[in-house]
């Protein structure tokens, strides 16, 4: 059922002073799992589910990690179809590596497939500001955001929503109608600490606060009833152990591990065969590596009781969309939740119960919103979506033309 039939082009707010064009305030807290929602802990956040809506969750694409996810959430593509398939990947036609921590090399354009919804928004005309969101700094077709602040870590979140709300004071005729908001401090903090620790949900606890400060913001401007406020994450994290672990090397020999050039994601392990020239050929080295990971498959109790499964790329379960992309590493081997593949030289089990993060298969992401879009919500819980659908819900909100993607649902998110 549409849920803003009420919503049509052209339509104008006004906050009493002001005219303004329908408007979204996108933010994303990195790594925040949907359960964190209910420890009492985010006061903020609960009130705008109470006045709009959330998602029982929100789904991520796979890989469930920050750069395919964020680029997902801004475009409607999942990341076989975008390109941003990891972290860090290889392109054999480019032959080249795109590192995301290497921001003056994989802002190049020819990584980042598909529109971001401030570039179909500044292609159609309007305006969009972006502060940090992953691949903000790139140029599509000479077009970037209308404003943009690139990645830094000193900045805390007050001061982005500073300058949101600063975007909003302009006049109508320079002010963006999209402002997108990344926000990596708790993600951060529980790679550091752990997804509970207490220095982890402090971090929560300093966004929740920070969120109200902006929703005090949009009050004073008397703006509540204008401006659409969605808060999502990326993905979730939870925490495992030591004696969830599974040793590569206690079963592939060392001829076999010198087949692997590289291993690209984590905890699911995208593998790159070494291919020497003259040698076998690429195929040839997957089939060694893959017969070779079935051994370590059946040596942890096969398809009863082996806590992960090995797959050629082409026969990934089709319900991850991640088949379709020469980025993709060609042999994957997916752990069940909370287990890891390592090597004992990556990992000592004399270190003992060290903690784990996890960015889990089952990972449920967040999304609350209110504003003018939600209204007749009145905190009704939406069904459980995939973050690929939120590209056409903002382009419907926003009155903007979606570039091909992959939502399902022509931007209207079902209730429960
Ligand atoms: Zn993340």
């Amino acid at each position: 059922m549409p849920l803003w039939s009420h919503l049509e082009d052209g339509v104008i707010y006004n906050n009493g002073t002001h005219d303004f064009q329908p408007s979204v305030i996108f933010i994303s807290l990195d790594g925040v799992v949907n359960h964190d929602l209910d420890l009492s802990l985010t006061p903020h956040l609960s009130h705008i589910a109470d006045t709009g809506t959330r998602a029982h969750w929100m789904t991520p694409s796979f890989p469930p990690i920050t750069f395919p996810n964020h680029w997902s959430l801004v475009t409607g593509l999942y990341p076989e179809s975008h390109g941003i398939v990891g972290n860090y990947f290889y392109d054999a036609e480019l032959d080249d590596d795109f590192n995301y921590k290497d921001p003056s090399h994989s802002w190049d354009e020819k990584w980042w497939g598909g529109e971001p919804i401030w570039i179909t928004a500044v292609r159609q005309g309007k305006k969009a500001g972006v502060i940090m969101w992953p691949g903000c700094s790139t140029t599509f077709d000479d077009m970037q955001p209308t404003f943009m602040v690139p990645f830094s870590d000193a900045m805390t979140f007050d001061e982005k929503t500073d300058i949101a709300l600063d975007w909003l004071d302009l006049p109508i005729e320079s002010r963006p109608q999209f402002i997108g908001l990344y926000v990596p401090q708790i993600d951060q903090a529980g790679h550091k600490y752990g997804p509970y620790a207490n220095q982890t949900l402090t971090q929560l606890q300093h966004a929740d606060t920070s969120i109200g400060r902006l929703m005090q913001g949009l009050q004073d401007r008397n703006l509540t009833h204008v401006v659409n406020l969605m808060v999502v994450s990326d993905h979730g994290m939870s925490a495992t152990d030591a004696s969830r672990l599974v040793y590569i090397d206690d079963i592939l020999t060392s001829e076999e591990l010198d087949l692997i050039w590289k291993i690209e994601m984590y905890p699911t392990l995208g593998i790159r065969p070494k291919v020497i020239p003259g040698g076998d050929s690429e195929a040839e080295v997957v089939d060694r590596l893959y017969k070779a990971f079935l051994r370590l498959w059946d040596h942890y109790g096969g398809k009863e009781k082996a806590p992960f499964q090995v797959f050629k790329r082409e026969d990934f379960p089709l319900r991850y969309h991640f088949n379709n992309n020469t980025r993709i590493a060609p042999l994957l081997v997916l752990p069940d939740p909370g287990w890891n593949l390592v090597r004992k030289i990556d990992f000592d089990p004399d270190h003992g119960t060290r903690c784990i993060i996890q960015k889990a298969l089952t990972s449920r992401a967040i999304f609350v919103a209110n504003g003018p879009a939600w209204d007749n919500n009145d905190g009704a819980v939406l069904k459980p979506f995939w973050n690929v659908e939120l590209y056409q819900v903002i382009s419907r909100v926003l009155g903007l033309k979606p570039a091909s993607n992959n939502g399902t649902l022509d931007g209207h998110l079902p209730l429960e």
